[in-house]
Parts: structure tokens; C-alpha cells; sequence
């Protein structure tokens, strides 16, 4: 048995040579594999996600966006890859990526143990699919990674410490769903006051993780949450098509996706009323006025989904070259 981890890493190269991080990236590894032959199976390219943009995800509450000189133009890093998984559609009918992002996380997010600054996103995206689609895709998609794992690495997952036990649940029975509302309420009766009009608190959002035994979906966010991309329903105003995929354990979310907004006046009232100038997404605009296709997705964080696999305490624990919020690191 592998004893536990410091909760920040050490240096470099006790990190690398830890046999914890051996395990862990094998972990990866596999979990890769499972997910390319899940989607190649089901039509899906894959394709490389751009790295640069004029404009990038503005949906990273908290967290800031990088700046990059191009060639005396101010460029973004990607924080996701939303706007280009949507444009992608127009050549390939399913698409996905395993994606990097950079995000500057708020430095007190380095002691979450589900913070990285520089992490992956698994991104999906399909043409003229709903909600229940991309969730029902997701849901194969996460069952099917964790039961390879299983098979092929029980003796790692033992060395780690992770009781394959705690998957019988998610291998056998669907995930549960439930609306943003019934959340509320849910931490509301456990005396954890919610918002009703925003996003989960992590606080929150860790208790019903928590007392979860198999991952659940909370599903219908409201409209103030959310980026400009999340298609809003067209029956309950200010109710979004989306989803959140939340692990249980107290892990947390794993992953979030939705039916997108794709008319062009939709798009550019929903950027107006989440503080967006349309002028800077010019390049997106422009395709979205020729038509962009409906279509559904959703971005599985790759380092989420292998902590969760491994059952490892923090996330740097599952990267060879960790960057925590406000620490310097190579
Ligand atoms: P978001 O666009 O914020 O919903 O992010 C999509 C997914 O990426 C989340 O569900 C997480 O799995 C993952 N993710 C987001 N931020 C981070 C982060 N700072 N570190 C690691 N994974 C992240
Ligand atoms: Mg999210």
C-alpha cells in the first residue's frame, strides 16, 4: 500500500520518481485509451483543440484569463475550447478533444485538491443532439472508463489504496439526476444556505457530493450561471439546458456540458446580458450569422476523472508537472 502525500507537492523530482505518480499517470493512461475507443466506436473525430485565440471560454468564474502577444495583437490561452468545439461541427458531425486549458485560479483554490492551473478537458461535442444525449454519452462514456481501469489495473488501483468496491454502484445502475432547484432545497434542508439564482457553492456543492455513493447529475441551472453558450430553455425562460456531472465521495464535479445556443441574435442578447461585448467574438459571430449547427456537449476534466479512478486525495497527484493557484513551478 501506497502511504499518503503531502497535500502540496515537493520538489520535482521526488514527484516524478514517486511511485504514487508512476501509478497515477498509468491510471491516465489507460483512462485515455478507454475514452478514444468509446468515442472512436460511436463516430466521434477527434481532433487537436486550438491552443490561442482572440477571445477564450468567459464562463471561468473566478479564475483569469492569460494574455499573449500575437504579433501585437492581444491573444487568450484557451480556458476551454467551447467556441471551437461548436465552429468544428461545421466540418465533422461528433467531434472531441483532450484539451488544455490554462486558467488563473484564485490562489486559494490551491488547497481544494481539485485545482489545477494548467489541466485538460475531454471535449464533446455533437451536431443536432440534446441534452439527454450528450448526458446519456457521458454517462456511457465515464462507466466505461472506470470499469477498464478496473480490469486492466486492479492490482495499481490496490496499490493505491482505492477500493474497487466503491464503483459497484456506478457500473450497474444508472446515474441519478437532479434539477438545480432540488439541489437547493436539498442543502437548504442541510443547513447549507444556497443561492437559488448561481452556481453551486463548492461548499455546497462537496456536501451532496459527499453523501453521494454513485456520480449524479444536477441538471437545469439558472440562466445568471452559466456563460452565453448555454442554450436556454425555450418553455421555462432563464432556465438553462445544461448539466453538471458531480462524482461522488465528496470529489465533485467532474464535469459540465449542455444543448448550446447557436442563433445568432440568441448568442449575442445572451453575451449582452452576461457582461460580454459581441464585438470581440467577431470571428464567431460571423460564423454563427452564416449558421452554426445546434448541437449538445459536454468537457470531462481529465485530471478530475483520473483523482476520482485513483481515489488520490489531490489532483497534482495525478500530473507530472503540477501548477497550483499562485505557486511557482516549472
Ligand atoms: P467548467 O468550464 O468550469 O465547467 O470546466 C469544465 C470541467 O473542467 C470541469 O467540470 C472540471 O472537470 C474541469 N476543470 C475546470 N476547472 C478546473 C481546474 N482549475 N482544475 C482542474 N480541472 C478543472
Ligand atoms: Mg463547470
Amino acid at each position: 500500500m501506497i502511504v499518503d502525500e503531502p497535500r502540496l507537492p515537493g520538489p520535482l523530482r521526488d514527484h516524478l520518481i514517486s511511485p504514487v505518480t508512476r501509478t497515477a499517470l498509468r491510471v491516465q493512461q489507460e483512462t485515455l485509451g478507454a475514452v478514444r475507443g468509446f468515442l472512436n466506436a460511436r463516430g466521434f473525430t477527434e481532433l487537436q483543440a486550438p491552443i490561442i485565440g482572440p477571445v477564450t471560454d468567459p464562463g471561468v468564474r473566478g479564475a483569469k484569463q492569460v494574455d499573449i502577444d500575437y504579433y501585437g495583437a492581444r491573444y487568450k490561452l484557451m480556458s476551454s475550447a467551447i467556441l471551437y468545439k461548436q465552429a468544428a461541427l461545421l466540418a465533422c458531425d461528433r467531434i472531441f478533444c483532450v484539451a488544455p486549458n490554462v486558467r488563473l485560479e484564485p490562489p486559494e483554490t490551491a488547497s481544494t485538491g481539485r485545482h489545477l492551473v494548467e489541466f485538460h478537458q475531454i471535449d464533446v461535442e455533437m451536431a443536432e443532439a440534446s441534452r439527454e444525449e450528450a448526458m446519456a454519452v457521458l454517462e456511457g462514456l465515464v462507466a466505461h472508463a472506470v470499469s477498464v481501469v478496473i480490469r486492466n489495473l486492479a492490482g495499481e488501483l490496490e496499490a493505491l489504496g482505492r477500493d474497487t468496491g466503491a464503483f459497484a454502484e456506478l457500473l450497474d445502475q444508472p446515474f441519478d439526476r437532479i434539477s438545480h432547484t432540488e439541489a437547493v432545497q436539498r442543502l437548504e434542508s442541510a443547513g447549507h444556505p444556497q443561492r437559488g439564482a448561481a452556481e453551486l457553492a463548492w461548499s455546497g456543492e462537496r456536501v451532496l457530493s459527499g453523501k453521494a455513493t454513485r456520480p449524479f447529475f444536477v441538471i437545469d441551472y439558472p440562466k445568471g450561471s452559466r456563460g452565453f453558450y448555454d442554450r436556454e430553455s425555450r418553455t421555462s425562460a432563464g432556465v438553462l439546458r445544461n448539466f453538471d456531472l458531480i462524482a461522488p465521495e465528496g470529489y465533485g464535479e467532474l464535469s459540465s456540458g449542455s444543448e448550446r445556443e447557436s442563433e445568432y441574435a440568441r448568442l449575442v442578447t445572451r453575451m449582452r446580458e452576461t457582461g460580454e461585448n459581441p464585438a470581440k467574438y467577431a470571428w464567431y459571430l460571423e460564423l454563427a450569422r452564416e449558421g452554426l449547427r445546434p448541437s449538445a456537449g459536454f468537457g470531462l476534466g481529465l485530471e478530475r476523472l483520473v483523482r476520482y479512478i485513483t481515489g488520490l486525495g489531490e489532483i497534482w497527484q495525478v500530473t507530472p508537472f503540477p501548477k497550483l493557484a499562485g505557486v511557482m513551478s516549472p
